[in-house]
């Protein structure tokens, strides 16, 4: 494992130290200790702590917080995380020859997973609170009956690749500006799976799979909302020749209700009732998810009003048994237009309250000569 030791010290350069005078110093060191050219036992460690140092003080920013904050300002010293000099092209696979670690490390010698897939279902405001399943169909890339999933023809299986032994990955030895480098890259023949299928399957070509129509039931929870997705696990696109599924991902739409808005687990619903209704109080009809119900409203109820109906809005889709609530929303329409009756109603009103109202304006008086 690499020491302790200062980074900058690593190198041999001073804290002042320009971009350049750090790369060159860099350069000196990484030919000097590269294992492929220096056999001194030590070699290794010396090298990895000689990239460790390049990588954080080659970069601006983690310069500046390695400076402020030491190692703990730049992650945890393995300096796994940080990117190579995009000036050294190819360095890192040199660097994962040696010491392992990234993204071909993993995947070598299997073969490659199937993609995800997603699929966009629509529902309706009622199914996506009280929860509903659904029978699905799509096209998929699904296992090859045939072969199972491996591309080779019945009776046949795969066979270790000859180019690469089974490694999955070729390495070639080159010169290079730090010395003789080896750089390893996924074997072309097995496309880094580490055998290849020498007599095909007919069905599949030696793919493992076939594009297919699925069927599947998919169980939609109570109180999904619209942009919730439903993850399948393992009901994706087949690997090829025998590789691990992808995830299926059913993205749920809801079709809004005619005149509830919905906010998570939430029920809004606004309705409007006149000034007589407000002042001597009434009863409305609210849609509710379970059918519609009737509610009082109280003489005396103020414009925008709010009436809690605890328990009746949408269950929680994390929290079974946890449900939102309906809110109502009272408003007080003001007419617009009056009849007669009305209007000498209300101007009877006004008289017993001794309120001034615009009364006998010019148009009214006009409109009652008319009759
Ligand atoms: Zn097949
Ligand atoms: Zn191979």
């Amino acid at each position: 494992m690499a020491t302790d030791r200062d980074y900058y010290s690593v190198l041999g350069v001073e804290r002042s130290a320009t971009d350049a005078e750090v790369k060159k110093a860099f350069r000196r060191l990484a030919q000097q200790w590269h294992p492929d050219v220096n056999k001194d036992a030590e070699a290794p460690d010396r090298f990895k702590e000689i990239n460790e140092a390049y990588q954080v003080l080659s970069d601006t920013d983690q310069r500046q917080r390695y400076d402020m904050f030491g190692k703990a300002g730049v992650g945890n010293g393995a300096g796994g995380g940080a990117g190579f000099d995009p000036g050294f092209a190819g360095f890192g696979d040199i660097f994962d020859a040696f010491f392992g670690g990234g993204a071909t490390q993993t995947r070598r010698g299997r073969p490659a997973a199937g993609s995800d897939l997603r699929y966009d279902l629509r529902i309706t405001f009622e199914e996506a609170v009280h929860g509903t399943e659904k029978e699905i169909e799509f096209p998929v890339l699904g296992r090859c009956e045939t072969c199972h999933g491996s591309g080779a023809k019945p009776g046949t299986a795969p066979v270790t690749c000859p180019q690469c032994n089974g490694r999955g990955e070729i390495r070639q030895i080159r010169q290079t500006m730090l010395g003789q480098m080896v750089a390893a890259s996924p074997c072309p023949r097995c496309r880094g799976e580490g055998r290849v299928v020498e007599s095909v399957c007919d069905g599949c070509h030696g793919e493992g799979r076939l594009e297919r129509k699925r069927n599947l039931r998919v169980a939609i929870p109570p109180g999904i909302d619209e942009g919730h997705q439903v993850r399948l696990a393992n009901e994706g696109e087949a690997g090829p020749r025998g590789g691990p599924p992808g995830s299926l991902y059913v993205a749920v739409h809801v079709t809004a209700h005619p005149t509830l808005k919905r906010e998570g687990t939430e029920l809004i619903y606004e309705t409007a009732i006149s000034i007589a209704q407000a002042a001597l109080g009434t009863r409305v009809k609210v849609p509710m998810v379970e059918g519609e119900e009737e509610i009082e409203i109280k003489a005396g109820t103020q414009p925008g009003t709010e009436i809690r109906l605890r328990g009746k809005g949408v269950p929680h889709v994390r929290r079974p048994g946890s449900r939102g609530d309906l809110h109502v929303f009272v408003s007080v329409a003001v007419p617009t237009k009056l009849n007669k009756k009305q209007r000498e109603a209300l101007l009877a009103y006004a008289d017993a309250s001794e309120e001034t109202v615009h009364e006998g304006g010019i148009f009214d008086r006009v409109r009652d000569a008319l009759g």
